[in-house]
């Protein structure tokens, strides 16, 4: 097979993928449940709930974008900001060919249980345009990234809702956006967007920040257990910016990384994985596999041998279906929402423990964070302040999220949703709206 037939077949198991339209519905029903369950173990009255289960924003908009061959296709995308009780509302972009209303809807609210979990004085958001960036060129992509801020400008800014990168977003596509809005509002509004290049106010540290406290949630979670993170075995699933930087970072700590895997399968070595050279292979959208022969399922590969399996992927991918056979002892979420609830109780009883998505990589939006700030003030951080301060808060936050767990005796995910919740009830009330 060529390798351009081997990229088809790659896309074409993309697009099969794992987040069928119906299962945005699905995680947006269970998230909200998972908030329900969360407020009534803290006592809140159902009206709270009431204005917590849905974003208290959605807008929904339609971009023509000329495409390279000269036709106009018509792009659909989301903005929903879940809950501006605290301040301003943040969560990233993502483009992908599965986005719907309903998981963006479903994100927005994990991003406002990350914020209250980190104390960031947001509420949640999240962003989705329903596209394939990989068949498409950086024209077409920029063009269809400033049709989206034009679209979207009268709900977004600095003190009102700030984007960032996700799934196949990146700094490139951050750039555009923040220009076309400093256009539109023509003044220069760095903190209009984070997730920038370092020369436009991004903050350093920021493309790395989410593998990075998902790195230190893994080692402070398996310290949990007695144990050190540099004599486990760890599978990342998924080497897109987050399962990269994790694999990067974690061979520089001299843990031993015995698989990654992408869109195409995975890659398994128990001696442990030449990363420096796997980092040098993958593409921009996170393909290492087609450089491979021996590439096994992404279902075969999720049961291999581990102490730590870290999907970084998207959602959806620990189930009733494996969640029996997994091998690991620990389960860092470095994608959102990555395992289903079913698979949630099967690893409880099985003793695994799960450090839930919305604490494990709120490392991102900290920093993003961190950036606006850093934007606002117009005075920029070195590299290891931001590194200091993140490393500070995800421990920190680890702590509050297993003191509370042991405290109402109940799992890591109830007691990050009651952390991550908690915020917005209180603020809500102080407001007078509930
Ligand atoms: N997209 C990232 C997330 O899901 C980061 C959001 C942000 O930095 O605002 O947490």
């Amino acid at each position: 097979m060529s390798a351009s037939d081997q990229q088809v077949l790659v896309n074409k198991r993309l697009l099969q993928g794992a987040n069928m339209p119906a299962a945005g519905a699905k995680i947006l029903e269970h998230t909200q449940e998972a908030v329900h369950q969360a407020l009534r173990k803290l006592g809140y009255p159902d009206e709270v709930y009431e204005l917590l289960k849905e974003p208290i924003r959605v807008l929904t908009v339609r971009i023509p974008v000329k495409m390279d061959d000269g036709h106009v296709e018509v792009f659909t995308g989301y903005r929903a900001q879940h809950n501006d009780a605290i301040g301003p509302t943040k969560g990233g972009i993502r483009f992908h060919p599965d986005v719907t209303l309903e998981e963006v809807k479903a994100l927005s609210i994990w991003m406002s249980l990350k914020c209250g979990i980190f104390n960031l004085p947001y509420g949640g958001a999240k962003g989705g345009i329903v596209c394939d960036p990989r068949k498409m060129s950086l024209g077409e992509q920029e063009r269809l990234a400033r049709g989206y801020v034009r679209a979207v400008s009268q709900i977004v800014g600095p003190t009102k809702d700030i984007p960032a990168p996700d799934v196949y977003t990146n700094a490139q596509i951050m750039a555009w956006m923040y220009d076309e809005y400093s256009r539109i509002r023509e003044y220069d509004s760095p903190g209009f967007i984070t997730g920038k290049p370092v020369v436009l106010g991004g903050s350093k540290g920021r493309e790395r920040a989410t593998a990075l406290g998902v790195c230190i949630a893994a080692r402070e979670a398996v310290r949990q257990l007695g144990r050190e993170l540099k004599d486990c075995r760890v599978l990342i699933q998924g080497f897109g910016n987050v399962g990269s930087n994790v694999a990067s970072i974690l061979h520089d700590m001299g843990v031993k990384v015995v698989g990654v895997s992408d869109a195409g399968g995975g890659l398994y070595d128990e001696r442990g994985l030449d990363i420096p050279r796997l980092l040098e292979q993958r593409d921009s959208f996170g393909m290492v596999t087609p450089h491979f022969r021996d590439v096994m399922p992404n279902e075969q590969f999720l049961l291999q041998p581990c102490d730590v399996l870290i999907p970084a992927a998207l959602e959806n991918q620990i189930t009733a279906d494996n969640a029996e056979q997994i091998q690991a002892s620990v389960l860092v979420e470095a994608a959102n929402g990555p395992t289903t609830p079913e698979a949630d109780t099967i690893l409880e009883r099985r003793g695994v423990l799960v450090v839930p998505d919305v604490l494990a990589n709120a490392g991102g939006v900290t920093v993003s964070y961190f950036e606006w700030v850093q934007n606002l003030q117009g005075w920029y951080w070195t590299e290891e302040e931001v590194n200091r301060r993140l490393e500070a808060w995800m421990v920190q936050s680890l702590q509050t999220i297993f003191h509370t767990a042991k405290t109402y005796h109940v799992g890591l995910r109830l007691a990050a949703y009651m952390v991550g919740i908690r915020p917005f009830a209180e603020a809500m009330r102080w407001r007078g709206w509930v």
